[in-house]
């Protein structure tokens, strides 16, 4: 149940005109590479000012900040774990990571939400585990909020496109 409302696509996040996107930030929150890098070109400066005011942000909790130049509403800022070898936490901290996105989405009234694969590029989260997070969490948000329309995943580049949407897949054939 709820499956339907999530969407796999794959693309740039910065492209998607929905409520939220979600940044795959670091703890000091001003600004890295990869799809952070990526967000704040598009937003522009004004959202680094912002992200400054909101001084960092600890390991699988979240932020909220306005879109700017970004076809959003809002940017929701998590920070992912790096990856360790899976003893330390990390899934723990990554589940903590959706579920504070989603408990933001709740207080703004966030229906169409779009989320890039947290962790898995420079912080190395292997992506099948990633994956299986992400849906999980996406899937039990579903259950118990209905104000939610769409959750996007999106991939950049094919084997993560093909690894949600297996991981999916899995989910949605799962006896409740
Ligand atoms: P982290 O530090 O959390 O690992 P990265 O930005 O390095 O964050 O990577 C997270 C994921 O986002 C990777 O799968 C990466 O390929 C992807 N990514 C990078 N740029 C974009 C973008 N513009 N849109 C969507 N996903 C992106």
């Amino acid at each position: 149940m709820g499956e339907e409302k999530i969407q796999i696509i794959q693309g740039d996040i910065t492209k998607l005109e929905v409520d939220a996107i979600v940044n795959a930030a670091n703890n000091s929150l001003l600004g890295g590479g990869g799809v952070d890098a990526a967000i704040h070109r598009v937003a522009g400066p004004e959202l680094l000012e912002e992200c400054r005011e909101l001084h960092g942000c600890l390991t699988g909790e979240a932020k909220i900040t306005k879109g700017y130049n970004l076809p959003v509403r809002y940017v929701i800022h998590t920070v992912g774990p790096v990856w360790h070898g899976g003893a330390r936490g990390e899934s723990e901290k990554l589940k903590s990571c959706y579920q504070s996105c989603f408990a933001l989405s709740e207080v703004h009234k966030i229906t169409t939400i779009a989320f890039p694969a947290i962790s898995t590029g420079v912080y190395g989260y292997p992506i099948e585990e990633a994956t299986q997070v992400a849906v999980k969490e996406a899937m039990n948000f579903l259950q118990k909020n209905s104000l939610m329309e769409k959750i996007i995943f999106v991939c950049f580049g094919e084997p993560v496109y093909q690894c949600y949407l297996e991981t999916l897949k899995s989910f949605s054939h799962e006896e409740p």
